[in-house]
């Protein structure tokens, strides 16, 4: 990120304060008030906490937890291990988080965590070790009523148990599911069945909604281009596949591959696996061969000349460096900060549309929230259920931003997006009267 996260996500929402004064005119001394103490998180928790390795000596990291605004329910966000983790990094990251479930209009607030760790340092033993001292330091800050964790970087659904686990060693389990006390659980503990392909699906309900907006008659004329092929980089490319899409370019961190007639993301992952490679996998429906396609680098997969560019990968990859270079007509920001702000202005001249990240995707903390209301509510919903809860959950989000950009004439999609999140905060700020 060019500036301090937190600088930049203050900056952020002194911008649409801007848009949204004019209509709190008649309310101008309780939006200021509002506006105020949304620049900072509610509360930050911030400490050492110890383990002993597993050669006896006793070690200590700098461990935070954000809790941003909980004016429409509980505070809600991941926790990362790594040792790039900063206090700073996680006030703007919880801050995010609050604008992206209010987009999407679940009951949370935003949180979250981190522990300046790197974790590939640490045994399986030590890091359990770890994310139980982490429970032990938040103590009552978190619970399935206050704050509602769940994996981030580095965090897995196995670290999420044993966070659950603890949570309910400390506080017992007399009121509540304590398994509500965290998401991002594996399925046999009460995770959530879709948790793992939501995120790109939620994506691709985006990307249908766009279709529709662009009068783009038929998926098999639109191609996309995907950065990374992890998580959410292969979900995304797998439903868009299924839809007829040409998903014509995916990457790793070694390299990119290119295949003009579209390639085929099952076979891709498989060959993948097998081989190590992406370079190996240029795969079409019928096989994979090095004859079907191109290996290019990273830097020429965000250059392609195709429909729709999805960074799925990291933070800060399109830059004023490369915007200029930049041809698709629609970018579908599924990394969390893949574009610079100063980029994003310059993409907007350029007439490319940004689906800004905290509505393209909040299919993760989407399908979170459903897995807290089946732990709280003793139920366990199939895959089909629950992907039929988010689809109409991701077009209402989508049609509401799509709709309220037409409103803020020449604004971006992601002003669009902040300044109806942040409206729905102050509102509910407003109505508590505190
Ligand atoms: P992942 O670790 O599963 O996959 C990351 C992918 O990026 C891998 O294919 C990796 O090879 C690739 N990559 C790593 N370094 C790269 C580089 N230098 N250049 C190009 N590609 C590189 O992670 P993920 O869960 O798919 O998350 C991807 C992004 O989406 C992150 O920004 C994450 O914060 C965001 N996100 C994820 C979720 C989720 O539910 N997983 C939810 C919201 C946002």
């Amino acid at each position: 990120m060019s500036q301090n996260p937190l600088t930049q996500a203050q900056t952020q929402l002194d911008q649409v304060a801007e848009i949204l004064a004019k209509e709190y005119t008649d309310r101008s001394a309780d939006f200021k008030t509002a506006l105020q103490k949304l620049h900072e998180p509610q509360h930050l928790h911030e400490g050492s906490i110890e383990i002993t390795r597993d050669s006896g000596k006793k070690q200590s990291f700098q461990a935070f937890r954000s809790q941003h605004n909980n004016a429409i329910g509980p505070y809600k966000g991941g926790i990362r291990f790594h040792p790039g983790v900063t206090r700073e990094e996680v006030m703007a990251l919880s801050m995010w988080m609050t604008w992206k479930c209010s987009v999407v209009g679940i009951p949370y607030g935003g949180g979250k965590g981190g522990i300046i760790v790197d974790p590939h340092e640490l045994s399986p033993a030590e890091i359990q070790e770890l994310s139980r001292a982490y429970v032990q330091f938040l103590g009552q800050a978190i619970g399935p009523w206050r704050d509602i964790p769940a994996p981030d970087v580095n965090t897995t659904p196995e670290i999420m148990a044993w966070m659950a686990d603890e949570w309910q060693q400390l506080h017992g389990s007399s009121a509540v599911n304590p398994l509500a006390s965290f998401t991002g659980k594996p399925i046999e503990l009460g995770g959530s069945e879709g948790r793992g392909e939501a995120t790109g699906l939620g994506g691709v309900y985006v990307l249908q909604q766009l279709a529709q907006q662009m009068s783009w008659k038929r998926p098999q004329d639109v191609t996309i281009a995907i950065q990374g092929f992890g998580n959410v980089g292969y979900w995304f490319a797998h439903h868009a596949d299924l839809l007829g899409y040409k998903v014509v370019a995916v990457s790793d961190s070694k390299q990119a591959i290119y295949v003009p007639t579209g390639l085929n993301p099952e076979k891709t992952l498989a060959c993948k696996r097998e081989t190590g490679s992406l370079s190996e996998c240029r795969c079409t429906e019928r096989s994979c061969s090095s004859e079907h396609g191109e290996i290019l680098t990273n830097e020429q997969l965000l250059e392609l000349d195709v429909d729709v560019l999805v960074p799925a990968a990291l933070e800060n990859v399109i830059t004023t460096e490369n915007a200029g270079r930049i041809k698709a007509s629609v970018i579908i920001e599924m990394a969390n900060g893949p574009i610079s702000p100063e980029a994003e202005e310059q993409l907007h001249q350029q007439n490319i549309l940004v689906v800004p990240d905290v509505l393209a995707n909040a299919g993760g903390v989407s399908t979170s929230y459903f897995e807290w209301i089946q732990n709280l509510s003793g139920q366990v919903w199939s895959r089909d259920e629950v992907l039929a809860k988010l689809e109409p959950l991701m077009v209402r989000a989508f049609d509401a931003v799509w709709k309220r950009q037409q409103v803020l004439d020449g604004k971006t999609m992601r002003v669009a997006a902040y300044s109806l999140a942040v409206k729905r905060v102050i509102d509910a700020m407003l109505l508590r009267g505190s």
